[in-house]
């Protein structure tokens, strides 16, 4: 192994071992939710690594970071005239995640920018390292939530009411994470400027493991939403409530997720109810209300709407026989994605000269990548996760491989910025 193969490891563990410090349960998993002290803290770890490597970090009005490496040449205005190359990812996780989703693009664009400046490498590009703000949606429910609202697909207006678990809103777990929720929104200009957005990412299935390859380019991100399902009953006593008296929620929910799954495996598609909440949620009350959480993606916008339609039908069935009051909501929908191919193409063969041979693979799993794709040419690249598991402890990729995705994403960077 090179000098600067070893240079690389040691910095990505110290760089990426300070980051898993954030959040991390003792008993396993990691908890960094938007604007929460855990994500109050991955941001100083940001501002902090991003300035060691002589990076300048800001904010923009989405509350996305942005760590800037800047081009050489400023126009007459002061302004790079140049196309932005962007690269990162995000900090924040979702409940009990893995330590690698996320942290893994933005550690790996702090790191590729390092290796860059450290050969001396002369940028003809201003280059950026983007650390997203609440990808996961796992606080309010709402993914990709700075990425969407930077591009101006997302409401301000909407989001700033929405309320977590505990009656928090968006307003003001900003406010209180020192943002100005009068300032928060789009910034078309901003996005106007990118050239190229490249995503490192692991990846969250077992497709580079089955081809014993490290690292893959990315084709696209299958359509995808959340749906709420509130079923309503009544609650009772588990005692003294005859069974052809009682209205319960919970039948209608198991109904629910048996059809998700059935009509996920007749479509070639994934479906999962890995959110419920119960009401009153007592061991020895029949509940009075479930609401449960439906987690669909599908390789095709019209299976999607075939998966959606047949759990409502399933879930209606199940709640006129059971007496119960059904509604199911669209939380969000995140439309299928084609990352560019010419920038693709442009990345494949620039890692093909370096004698790396990476596969192609599209993904199930949304990322801000397929959130700016429409406004800007993206790219993503995937690391090998052996067991394909993600948001979730588990979730692991060996050294070598993040290197390898670290030393891939310096290459297709200096190739974008630096000729
Ligand atoms: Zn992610």
């Amino acid at each position: 192994m090179s000098a600067g193969t070893d240079r690389l490891r040691d910095e990505f563990e110290g760089c990426f071992g300070r980051l898993a410090e954030i959040g991390r349960d003792p008993a396993g998993g990691w908890t960094r939710l938007a604007w929460t002290e855990e994500d109050r803290l991955a941001r100083a770890w940001f501002e902090a690594e991003a300035t060691a490597r002589g990076l300048t970090v800001e904010r923009d009005p989405a509350g996305n970071l942005w760590a800037w490496w800047p081009g050489p040449d400023p126009g007459a205005d002061g302004e790079d005239r140049e196309p932005v190359v962007a690269v990162g990812s995000h900090l924040d996780t979702v409940r009990g995640g893995g330590a690698y989703d996320g942290a893994l693009g933005v550690v790996g664009g702090l790191l590729a920018v390092g290796e860059l400046i450290g050969r001396g490498a002369e940028p003809r590009r201003p280059v950026a390292v983007v650390a997203f703000a609440d990808e996961e949606g796992g606080r309010f429910g709402v993914p990709t939530f700075g990425s969407r609202v930077l591009a101006g697909v997302l409401d301000p207006a909407e989001l700033l009411q929405r309320v977590d678990e505990d009656g928090t809103s968006v307003a003001e777990a900003l406010a209180a994470a020192g943002l100005d929720p009068d300032a928060f929104g789009p910034d078309p200009a901003r996005v106007g400027r990118l050239g190229a957005f490249v995503e490192l990412h692991v990846e969250q299935g077992r497709g580079l493991a089955d081809l014993g390859q490290p690292v893959a380019l990315g084709t696209g991100i299958w359509p995808h939403g959340r749906w709420r399902l509130t079923l309503t009953g009544e609650a009772d006593h588990a005692g003294t409530t005859r069974l052809a008296d009682r209205r319960d929620p919970m039948l209608g929910l198991a109904a629910a997720v048996l059809a998700a799954r059935a009509a996920a495996t007749e479509l070639g598609a994934v479906a999962t109810v890995g959110r419920v909440v119960v009401e009153p949620n007592s061991a020895n009350s029949v509940p009075g209300r479930v609401s449960a959480w439906l987690d669909a993606r599908a390789e095709e916008e019209q299976r999607l709407d075939w998966l959606v339609a047949a759990f409502q039908g399933a879930v209606e069935d199940a709640a006129g026989r059971n007496g119960l009051a059904v509604e199911l909501a669209c939380e969000s929908r995140s439309p299928g994605v084609t990352l560019d191919r010419d920038l693709a193409a442009r990345l494949d063969a620039c890692l093909r000269a370096r004698g790396l041979e990476p596969a192609a693979l599209p993904t199930a799993a949304g990322h801000d990548a397929g959130a700016l794709a429409a406004a800007v040419p993206t790219a993503m690249l995937f690391v090998r996760n052996p067991t394909g598991t993600s948001h979730s402890p588990a979730e692991t990729a060996a050294p070598d491989d993040c290197i390898a995705g670290i030393e891939a994403l310096a290459a297709v960077l200096e190739e974008l910025a630096c000729r």
